[in-house]
């Protein structure tokens, strides 16, 4: 059972969950979450990468590979 990016068009395989909270206008980019919510919206790490969150909003990247992206571009 493969989850796949929600963007039209694009199919690759997610690797990332999004989900909002309209209350405290935050973003926030996940490892794929085991359950499937219809709130949420899995992503390709291409789109996740991508993802910018509306004006007013914060985003909040809490995967483990972005961390992992953000210590080699220190590194390099
Ligand atoms: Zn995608």
């Amino acid at each position: 059972m493969s989850r796949r990016c929600a963007r039209p068009g694009c199919g690759q395989p997610a690797d990332t969950t999004l989900s909002y909270d309209y209350a405290q206008r935050l973003v926030w980019l996940d490892d794929l979450h085991l359950d499937k919510s219809p709130a949420n919206h899995d992503l390709c790490r291409r789109h996740a990468d991508r993802t910018q969150p509306p004006k007013g909003w914060e985003l909040r990247d809490r995967r483990s590979a972005a961390q992992t992206a953000v210590a080699l571009t220190f590194a390099s």
